[in-house]
């Protein structure tokens, strides 16, 4: 190998390292600038390019937001997953593989929150990519018509609880202050809460996901579009028609959002 190679090697290699690190923190998809995109695509002198440039959301069917935007977004969830570092508040850390801090768009408008990691979730750190993941990234594709990089996902607890048990009140209440970091790192308008655990830990209800679901709630100022979870619903796909109902409710809501 000669030197130049090596050089680009190494570059290449802390290109990988920093992405992989972006990852773990929970960042999904990286936007590039315009600038970067010019570069990227041997237009750097170009400055046309520049000034021009579109930005990636937008093409994907991304909500922007209409207030001014932070001017780097994932700074806000990174440092979140820095002061979550390798959590021991709770019990849950023990039978922890990874926390699954939760993964997508940075500055969605659009937030899936679900009760806690499965298996496929602590063995991978990603959130529902299990079975019940999959019902929900159909909701996501094929119901509301975006991609799951669009959306922000993540759960009420951070790491798997033993057996799938539900999270017990301890556990939940030692992760929230982070969901709560994470949205007011996120800003979203709207959060879908996946299920009785979701639902009644940020609504601070004790009624039931069967009477809370299809009526908008809100936490901390954001719409709450409760709704019951994929894993039920594959237990009861009978109930999926009224899911439907309730994303039809935030598709409606969405399309709002973008017409400002
Ligand atoms: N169920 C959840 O509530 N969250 C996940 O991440 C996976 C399954």
């Amino acid at each position: 190998m000669n030197d130049i190679e090596s050089e680009l090697l190494d570059i290449v290699t802390q290109i990988r390292k920093h992405l992989e690190y972006q990852r773990m923190l929970g960042v999904g998809s990286i936007e590039l600038i315009p600038t970067m995109t010019a570069l990227l695509t041997d237009k750097a002198d170009a400055p046309s390019a520049v000034n021009k440039g579109q930005s990636s959301a937008t093409k994907t069917g991304h909500v922007p937001k209409t207030e001014e935007r932070v001017p780097c977004p994932c700074g806000g969830l990174t440092a979140v997953r820095e002061e979550l570092g390798n959590c021991s508040r709770c019990k849950l850390h023990k039978g922890r593989k990874t926390i699954v801090f939760g993964e997508g768009d940075p500055s969605s408008v659009l937030v899936f929150v679900g009760e806690g990691p499965g298996y496929e979730e602590d063995q991978q750190g990603r959130p529902f990519v299990g079975a019940a993941g999959q019902l929900l990234t159909d909701i996501i594709v094929k119901g509301i018509k975006l991609s799951r990089e669009d959306v922000y996902i993540c759960n009420i607890v951070k790491c798997r609880p033993p057996n799938n048990r539900n999270p017990e009140p301890d556990e939940i209440n030692a992760c929230e202050p982070f969901l709560l970091k994470q949205l007011e790192a996120i800003k979203p308008k709207i959060i879908v809460a996946l299920g009785n655990i979701a639902a009644k830990t940020l609504l601070k209800t004790g009624e039931g996901i069967t009477s809370l679901r299809g009526r908008w709630q809100t936490y901390h100022g954001i719409a709450v579009m409760p709704t019951f979870h994929p894993a039920y619903l594959l237990r009861n796909p009978k109930d999926k028609a009224l899911v439907w109902e309730d994303i039809k409710k935030v598709i409606t809501e969405l399309d709002r959002i973008r017409q400002g």
